[in-house]
């Protein structure tokens, strides 16, 4: 996985999620070194800070992903913090799709107007909040709302992946499909479709190139790829290595690899593992400690004796007399 920089992000004016602000004065800008951010004439008055390097934990898209409240902007702003910005500024990293749905085919020509649709809701939703001349494509800021289309994006395609790997009926998916501007895909070739445009596009990043300097000589331009984009990649090599999911039996969580502390099993990848992290096995751990005990005394209570009772429980001799003793 590769590393990301996350910048330092501020919520204004209840939904504006900011990562720079701007000098109007252009001159000053240019004192302040500005220039090398100059955005449509307008100059970035503070130089982000250096931003922090974060790896992404395995599984960020299912966890921390998928535990994202994406309708609570301050939790946005905070996940923003945390790992940086879900989606470029302008919807350049979701698709345009050229599966025909209509068709079930692949179409010539990008081919769904409900695409179109989401531009020119988010386009209603910044406008009155750009600057004359600011570029909608290099903004600095986004609405929370844009972070939640793009989080919802790629738990729409983790559902579509989960179906198919089971192969489940696609019909399942209408149970918690979030992505309100996308049709949900009724037929299994429409999910696949959906699938590989929209991830195939995220992950175009993610290529070996190189630029062109200004005296001609080419030269190899480190990047830092988006956090939509290492999102994406993590779902991608999930899908290459076939990667069945599991569901917790404490949480009904999907995982893949159980979190947690050693005496658990850090990260278990093997065998018959029924919990997604430490908390969720102790948590039942404990939960079963306490049905046995209450089915203990009850037994107890019935008049059985404690031998007879440890062998009933399959437990240890001295922990029922503990139990029925009420310690
Ligand atoms: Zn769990």
């Amino acid at each position: 996985m590769p590393e990301l920089v996350v910048s330092e992000a501020w919520i204004e004016d209840g939904g504006f999620i900011h990562f720079g602000s701007y000098l109007t004065d252009e001159e000053e800008a240019k004192e302040l070194g500005g220039g090398k951010h100059l955005i449509d004439n307008l100059s970035v008055d503070r130089l982000p800070p250096p931003g922090k390097q974060v790896t992404l934990p395995p599984e960020f898209y299912l966890r921390e992903l998928g535990d994202l409240d994406a309708d609570d902007p301050e939790e946005i702003l905070a996940f923003t913090n945390t790992w940086g910005l879900l989606g470029k500024p302008g919807l350049v990293e979701i698709g345009q799709p050229f599966f025909d749905m209509e068709h079930l085919r692949v179409a010539r020509s990008s081919s769904l107007p409900e695409r179109a649709e989401l531009t020119k809701e988010v386009v209603s939703l910044v406008d009155p909040h750009s600057r004359q001349n600011e570029s909608w494509e290099n903004r600095q800021f986004v609405h929370f709302r844009e972070i939640s289309v793009h989080a919802r994006l790629i738990r729409d395609l983790t559902r579509i992946y989960a179906v198919l790997a089971d192969g489940r009926d696609v019909a399942e998916l209408k149970d918690d499909w979030e992505s309100a501007w996308l049709p949900r895909p009724e037929q299994e070739i429409a999910a696949q479709g959906i699938l590989v445009d929209y991830l195939s596009h995220a992950l175009s990043p993610f290529h070996v190139a190189l630029s062109l300097q200004v005296d001609g000589r080419p030269f190899y331009e480190p990047w830092h790829p988006t956090l939509f984009a290492t999102a994406c990649l993590q779902l991608a090599n999930d899908i290459a290595q076939k990667q069945p999911y599991r569901r917790c039996h404490k949480c009904g969580r999907q995982f893949v690899i159980q979190r947690g502390r050693a005496k658990y099993g850090q990260n278990r990848r093997e065998g018959e593992i029924k919990f997604c992290s430490s908390s969720c096995a102790k948590a039942q751990a404990q939960r079963d400690l306490y049905r046995r005990q209450v089915e203990a005394r009850r037994l107890h209570a019935d008049g059985m004796g404690v031998e007879a009772i440890a062998e009933h429980l399959d437990a240890k001799a001295e922990s029922v007399a503990r139990w029925v003793k009420g310690r």
